[in-house]
């Protein structure tokens, strides 16, 4: 079977294709140029979908709220301005012909990660990515929990700070005001004299300056935080984080040191793990649900 897996991002949509192996060949990625609009994107794929020959099936993971059910985006910040409320399964099949899954993008990766990678094997995990917001995914008894409007998972707008920072959802104080890699960037460009990206602020002469190195950490205990608070509710034997700020070895290792000692016993059996697939991890999941329709 020849799966064609896009991943529409804010800013790339990156796809490849995919054989019965789930091996991913002729990786690709164009710009999303996402202030065109939802039409235009999706036009865009169609093109791309008829410009390969033999494809069976068509996988869809995007940025949005998805009713994956019948492939619809529920809910699009304006990000993607025009995308909420488009049929992209509907409108990629009567143009096609060709059986299309969709999926939003994190409970994309964590299908991947459940079926390749990190979580190979668990019934129940939380995924959570750390990038310009927080994207969470909830994966229990062996499938995704999407909750009563295809909404669950949005862990990023869990509230951590009362009267905290504004947050783009319109609230204050939310998780990923805090703990995305887009807030250790903005924490550590306050203080240092040159604009840091996040590569660069875990540079070894960075991460030697008190300052910053400070922000690192505070950055980090604000994600046990957020952690220990999933930890809590849900009791999982995993959790998954992704994203690529995760490459830095450093975080995983202060997570790892400091989050057991504040757990309550009968929660310190979960295991935090970095994502294995990475980049491909959202197009695997999804692939790997359209090679079932
Ligand atoms: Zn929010």
């Amino acid at each position: 079977m020849r799966i064609l897996a896009f991943d529409i991002g804010g800013t790339f949509i990156k796809y490849a294709l995919c054989n019965d192996n789930f091996e991913l060949t002729e990786k690709n990625k164009i710009p999303t140029n996402a202030k065109q609009g939802g039409q235009v994107i999706i036009q865009r794929i169609i093109d791309i979908i008829e410009s390969y020959e033999n494809i069976d099936r068509v996988a869809i993971s995007t940025a949005g709220q998805v009713d994956s059910e019948h492939g619809v985006v529920v809910y699009s910040t304006d990000n993607i301005p025009y995308y909420t409320g488009m049929m992209v399964k509907s409108l990629i099949e009567n143009k096609t012909g060709i059986p299309t899954f969709v999926e939003n993008d994190v409970n994309a990766a964590a299908l991947g990660e459940a079926h390749f990678g990190a979580a190979k094997g668990e019934n129940d995990f939380i995924c959570l990515t750390l990038g310009t917001g927080v994207g969470g995914a909830i994966f229990l008894n062996n499938k995704l929990y999407k909750g009563s409007a295809s909404a669950a998972g949005e862990i990023g707008h869990m509230v951590i700070h009362a009267g905290g920072r504004q947050c783009t959802c319109g609230g204050e104080g939310c998780f990923e005001c805090y703990a995305s890699a887009n807030a250790l960037i903005k924490a550590v460009n306050k203080i240092s004299d040159e604009p840091l990206d996040a590569f660069q602020i875990f540079q070894k002469e960075n991460m030697q300056r008190p300052e910053i190195r400070s922000e690192i950490d505070k950055w980090i205990d604000e994600i046990i935080i957020g952690l220990m608070n999933l930890i809590y509710i849900f009791n999982p034997p995993l959790i998954v984080i992704g994203g690529g700020i995760m490459n830095e070895d450093y975080i995983i290792e202060l997570i790892d040191r400091k989050i057991y000692s504040r757990l309550m016993k009968s929660f310190k059996n979960v295991r935090i793990e970095r994502s294995q697939k990475g980049n491909d991890s959202a197009l695997l999941g999804v692939a790997y649900e359209a090679s079932k329709l």
